[in-house]
């Protein structure tokens, strides 16, 4: 049978699907990138047409994919969901861009993973929405030329410098997603605390904003973590006094770095010397992924100034020392 393409959610638990935003107003912070894309997406709706390709970079956890949810329902429309790494080979994109209907978003999350001949199979559908579909093999070949409905291209990557001039450009909008300030975080966990049903008071609501290093999905994390904790040692209500002992329990220290985050600076300052070094030799060392490193853990330590990117490599900043010290 013909079936449609796998729509390949993001995996995500309901409960992470329950506190996404739905629609644009349900969203915080991002103010700039909100104002610009609403002034778009107006402006399309008013002359009738498809939204122009978004590409969305930034580290994971900042709304990537939440800008990918919101913006089909604020055009009133539908949005399929792919991930860069799954798309092996043109015929695995056809399904996707055979389905679309007029004026619909393709999400592709990860769009650095595309291979090349992917990526240029999407040239032709982006800017002129048209593919060609070569039917049989060998001599008996023949090209199929095929009109695409005008859709809708969202890209996400967390890395944009991975993505290719040509690529880049055939987005209209590109936006990139920043580290969300702490009154903002804590707005999302007093949002979601509500969702939730959880009782928190607004000192505990900072704190946890505080210590999830600037991203809402950590926050959501956080707050999921501390709410179990809460019904399980406490009263079910989240003090501040309760809100430190579960994040004690999981070792996020009071900047928010966790395990993870500090077997990084360790690494650095204690293995080699506070650097410079290599990121693969500190994956090695740490026994993990350098992408890992680079998408998940680098992104904050840079911003905050515990360590320095240069030339040579890694380098710990006199803040990593001072952090490790004191850090419990
Ligand atoms: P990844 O690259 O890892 O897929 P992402 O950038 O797509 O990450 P999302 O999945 O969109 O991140 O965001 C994670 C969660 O954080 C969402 O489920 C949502 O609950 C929350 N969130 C993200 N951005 C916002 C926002 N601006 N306002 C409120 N909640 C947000």
């Amino acid at each position: 049978a013909a079936a449609g393409p796998a729509v390949a959610r993001p995996e995500v638990p309901s409960e992470d699907n329950k506190l996404r935003p739905k629609r644009i107003a349900e969203m915080v912070g991002q103010r700039d990138v909100i104002e610009r894309l609403q002034i778009a997406i107006d402006a399309a709706r008013h002359r009738g047409e498809p939204l122009g390709h978004i590409l969305f970079d930034g580290p994971p956890g900042l709304g990537k994919t939440t800008f990918a949810t919101v913006i089909p329902n604020e055009m009133e429309t539908v949005v399929q969901f792919a991930n860069g790494a799954g798309l092996k080979a043109p015929k695995d994109l056809i399904p996707y861009l055979t389905n679309v209907s007029e004026g619909s978003v393709l999400f592709i999350d990860e769009i650095h993973r595309l291979p090349r001949s992917v990526e240029e199979y999407l040239y032709t559908a982006m800017e002129d929405f048209r593919i060609d579909i070569v039917l049989g093999e060998g001599v008996s070949a023949r090209t199929l030329n095929l009109d695409l409905r005008p859709f809708t291209m969202i890209g996400a990557t967390t890395r944009a410098g991975m993505l290719s001039g040509p690529l880049r450009d055939r987005f209209q909008i590109r936006e990139h997603l920043g580290f969300y300030p702490t009154e903002d975080l804590c707005e999302i966990v007093c949002r979601n605390s509500k969702k939730l049903n959880i009782g928190i008071d607004q000192e505990s609501a900072m704190e946890v904003a505080r210590r999830s290093r600037g991203v809402p999905r950590i926050a959501n994390n956080r707050l999921l973590w501390i709410r179990d904790y809460a019904q399980s040692k406490a009263s079910g209500a989240i003090t501040l006094d309760v809100a430190h002992r579960a994040m004690d329990m999981i070792a996020v220290d009071r900047l928010g770095l966790d395990k993870q985050d500090r077997a990084y600076l360790q690494t650095l300052v204690r293995v080699f010397a506070g650097g410079p070094a290599g990121l693969e030799a500190i994956a090695h060392t740490m026994n993990c992924s350098s992408d890992t490193l680079e998408d998940e853990v680098e992104p904050f330590l840079l911003r905050y100034e515990l360590i320095v990117r240069t030339r040579r490599g890694r380098m710990a900043t006199p803040k990593a020392y001072e952090h490790l010290k004191t850090a419990s």
